[in-house]
This record gives structure tokens, C-alpha cells and sequence, in this order.
């Protein structure tokens, strides 16, 4: 298979719960959150010396966007890092507000809704050949991106004519259409902006908006990988054909619906599937393509845990508990429901569905179930930690994480953006960096030599 660049992009909800009746707005949360992690500025976009980009989206979301990465792992560990420099921030944050009289606790959600019924994005980026016929691919990706929410999903109790209702995606609610090129108004399935981040005539960046946010890192690495595989053996003509949903856009709401997971779904050609069975028909291809291919000990593991995730969802989905978020949030709120003898409608039960989602280990219900071992981990907290700072080492990531250091180490003002690195003042060139498999770059690494030998001299 051949390589690929991977990123992903979480926005967050934000809630500052004050002491008493005070009225804050929440930019000033926000501004404090990032002088944590930027220090002393206030910027509402900033690029991280572990190559990530965090900034202020519509709304007043944080947003964390990981490095490019090259392997499904290391996305995973990035993802994570994001959640724990956002915690980080948050005692200093808390005690800025404390100066200025305004005690209280803040709260940071990885969550893809809020209680208002407005959405926020969890968005997956992967590296794709120009050469490839996009629509081809994505219309083959359609069915994929509609069913695997089965797995990926992280539940949501709503409410439905007054009556509760779980269902298995956050976002599957907020979709309308099949593709477009926006990310806010009308969201799809497939999003077709066409910002490759990297030599526009050699790739494209699929740009997927339509998942949800993942607690879980199994979830997380189920979904990326699995999507990874799928698109690979559809670039390479391993197709998918006779799958073409008669309404994606209606299926995709009736799956999140149904936690039975039984509900068929109406096909092109007249069939009728279950999101399990069409997950199946992807899944046996996808083991066709890889038997062509070179050994990857990567997707070999995700192509096993597919097959056994699919086979667990059939037999009882409340099996995945250790691995997937909605059947984590279903375990608990329905013990929790059991032991009160309430009902689903009970108002504990909405906010444990949002407290799942609380970055805070000490205080989140996923990270309460992960203290105690009853979550699947995939990567050690060490790399977690380590990736709060370094960046992915094969990548340009790496690249953009030494620029910053080295102005940061020389106290010079920069600008930075995915492809490029520039020192701020008239008479300094920009450095481009267009290729994202590139984690070498002659220009930067004279820059770098230049502090070390500061160093050395002192
Ligand atoms: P928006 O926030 O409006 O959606 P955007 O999609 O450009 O804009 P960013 O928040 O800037 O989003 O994040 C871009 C993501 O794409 C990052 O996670 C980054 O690692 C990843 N990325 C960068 N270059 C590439 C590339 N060439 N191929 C795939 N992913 C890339
Ligand atoms: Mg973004
Ligand atoms: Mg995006």
C-alpha cells in the first residue's frame, strides 16, 4: 500500500460553570485557554511546536488540529495529545478567572454537539493521488462513511417528541447532503473543498466531516484505519460496486436511529442491507485487496479487529463496551437508569451524556472507565505525553516543530501555515514545504544549527 498523510481535526464544546451569577463572555475563557499553550500572546491561531495548529473556529470552539501523521497510530497518539494540552490549560485558565473574581470551573467537551442543538466538527483528512478520479472514489466511499458509524459512533440521548431516544452518532443528525463543499452550512458526507495542503497537482485532501469525535482510541483507529484501507484498494481498483444507496443522506439518520442495529436500508438496484452486512461487503474486499498486497503488520491488525468488531455488533453490540463510545455511553447511562430506578428522561441522564465527553481525567465518565480498565487502550500515556511537545518524526510535522522552536528560541516573531514557515520582517524569505512526506527540510535545519551553536558557545 502505499504511504499516505493522515490528520485530524476536533473542535471542542467549551462551558464555564461560575460561582454565583456572573456574566462572561466566552471569548475571555477561550483567551485564557490559550495562554496556556501559547505563551504570552493571545492569538486565535497558532501552530504548536509539536506541528499541530490549534485555534479559535466559529462559535467560540477550541479547535485542535494534530500534525500531519504518516502512520494510524501516531494519529491516534496526536488526537490524544490534543485532549491532554487542552486539561493542561485548564488549572491556569480557572486561576486567571479566580484573579479577576470570577471563580468557577471550566469545562472542555469532545463532543460534536451542544445543548442548543448546534454542531461542531470532528474532521478526518487523508492524503489522496490527483491522478485518481476523485468522484469515482468518493462515490464509492458514500456507503462506507454512512454505515461505519455502527463502530465509530459516540452516542447521543435526544430527545424526540418529547420522548428520549439514544442514538449512535452525534453527528449523523447534522447531515444533509450526499456531497459539498461546505463545512458549516450544509454538511455532507463527502466534503469537496479542494485545499490540498501539499502540491496541488500531484494530491488532493479528502476532507471527511461527517464523523463523529472519539473518546475511545480504539474507535478512533478503527475508523481511521479502516477508511485508510478502503480508500487504498478503491484507488487501486479494487471496487466497490452495486452498493449505491437510494437516499445516503436519509440512511445515515435511520442507522443512528435503531441501536439494534437491524434496521435495512434501502439500496439503488431495490435490495435491502443492514449497516452491518454492507460494512461486511466492504470488509471481504478490503481482505481481497490486501491478500495483493505487501505484508502491513498495521492493516493486517485493522482488517482483524473489523472482522471481529462486525461479528460482535451481530451477535450483541453491548459486548464492544471496552471498544466503542456509544455502547460505552449506552452501558452507562442504562446501569445508571437501573440503579436510580428513573427513567431515560431523567436530567442526570443528559448530562452524563455530555460528562462522557469531559477531557478532564479526573472528572470524565470516559476517563473514569478507562481508570478502572474497562476501556481498550491502543497507545501508551507515555507517547501520549511525549507528543504533547515533539512532533511526528516522519513527517513535515517535524519540520514545522524545529521553525517554531528556533523562533521561539530566538525570540523572533513568525507566521506558519501547513505549507510554509516565514520569520516576520521585510528582508526574510518564506520556506515552502510542500511535500507532507518530507521530514527534512536544508534551510530549517541551518536555522537550527544556528541555536545549537549559541548554545554550545555560552
Ligand atoms: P477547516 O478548519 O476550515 O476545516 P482545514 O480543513 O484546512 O480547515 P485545519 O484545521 O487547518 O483544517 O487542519 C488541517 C488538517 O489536515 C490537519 O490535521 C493536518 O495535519 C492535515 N493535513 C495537512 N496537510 C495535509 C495533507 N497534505 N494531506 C492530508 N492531511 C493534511
Ligand atoms: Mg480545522
Ligand atoms: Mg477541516
Amino acid at each position: 500500500m502505499r504511504p499516505r498523510i493522515f490528520g485530524l481535526e476536533n473542535e471542542y464544546g467549551l462551558i464555564f460553570s461560575p460561582n454565583g451569577r456572573i456574566y462572561l463572555p466566552m471569548e475571555k475563557v477561550l483567551g485564557y485557554i490559550f495562554e496556556g499553550l501559547i505563551p504570552n500572546s493571545w492569538p486565535s491561531n497558532a501552530f504548536l511546536v509539536n506541528g499541530a495548529r490549534f485555534y479559535q473556529d466559529t462559535g467560540c470552539h477550541p479547535e485542535y488540529s494534530t500534525p500531519e501523521c504518516d502512520s494510524i497510530v501516531d494519529l491516534v497518539v496526536h488526537d490524544k495529545a490534543g485532549e491532554r494540552l487542552l486539561e493542561a490549560c485548564l488549572p491556569a485558565a480557572e486561576e486567571r478567572l479566580r484573579e479577576e473574581g470570577l471563580s468557577g470551573e471550566i469545562y472542555i467537551f469532545k463532543n460534536n454537539t451542544d445543548s442548543l442543538g448546534n454542531t461542531y466538527g470532528c474532521h478526518e483528512n487523508y492524503l489522496m493521488r490527483r491522478d485518481v478520479d476523485f468522484w469515482k472514489v468518493t462515490e464509492q466511499l458514500i456507503p462506507f462513511f454512512v454505515t461505519r458509524q455502527i463502530f465509530s459512533g459516540s452516542g447521543k440521548v435526544l430527545k424526540v417528541s418529547g420522548k428520549p431516544q439514544f442514538f449512535i452518532s452525534q453527528r449523523a443528525q447534522h447531515i444533509h447532503e450526499k456531497t459539498s463543499s461546505s463545512t458549516t452550512s450544509s454538511r455532507s458526507i463527502i466534503n469537496t473543498r479542494d485545499e490540498p495542503h501539499a502540491d496541488a497537482e500531484k494530491y488532493r485532501r479528502l476532507h471527511i466531516i461527517v464523523g463523529d469525535s472519539n473518546m475511545s482510541e480504539f474507535a478512533t483507529y478503527l475508523k481511521i484505519g479502516t477508511a485508510a484501507l478502503v480508500l487504498s484498494m478503491i484507488e487501486d481498483g479494487f471496487n466497490v460496486t452495486g452498493m449505491e444507496l437510494e437516499d445516503p443522506v436519509k440512511a445515515i439518520r435511520e442507522i443512528s436511529r435503531d441501536p439494534t442495529l437491524k434496521k435495512k436500508i434501502r439500496l439503488d438496484d431495490g435490495r435491502q442491507m443492514s449497516a452491518i452486512e454492507i460494512q461486511r461487503a466492504y470488509l471481504e474486499r478490503a481482505r481481497e485487496y490486501l491478500g495483493t498486497q505487501p505484508y502491513d503488520e498495521v492493516m493486517d491488525d485493522v482488517l482483524s479487529k473489523w472482522a471481529v468488531v462486525l461479528d460482535r455488533l451481530d451477535e450483541d453490540p453491548m459486548q464492544l463496551v471496552r471498544e466503542v463510545d456509544w455502547v460505552a455511553k449506552r452501558h452507562l447511562i442504562q446501569s445508571f437508569v437501573e440503579k436510580k430506578g428513573c427513567g431515560w428522561d431523567d436530567p442526570r441522564v443528559f448530562l452524563m451524556d455530555l460528562q462522557f465527553h469531559d477531557v478532564k481525567r479526573t472528572r470524565g465518565l470516559y476517563y473514569l472507565m478507562e481508570s478502572k480498565g474497562m476501556v481498550e487502550r491502543i497507545v501508551g500515556e507515555e507517547s501520549i505525553q511525549r507528543a504533547m511537545s515533539v512532533p511526528p518524526q516522519t513527517t513535515r510535522a517535524k519540520v514545522r516543530g524545529d521553525f517554531i522552536r528556533f523562533a521561539r528560541a530566538k525570540n523572533r516573531s513568525y507566521t506558519v501555515d501547513w505549507t510554509y514557515l516565514k520569520l516576520n520582517g521585510y528582508w526574510e524569505e518564506t520556506i515552502l514545504c510542500m511535500d507532507p512526506f518530507s521530514p527534512i527540510n536544508r534551510r530549517v535545519e541551518e536555522l537550527v544549527s544556528q541555536v545549537a551553536g549559541l548554545r554550545f558557545y555560552r
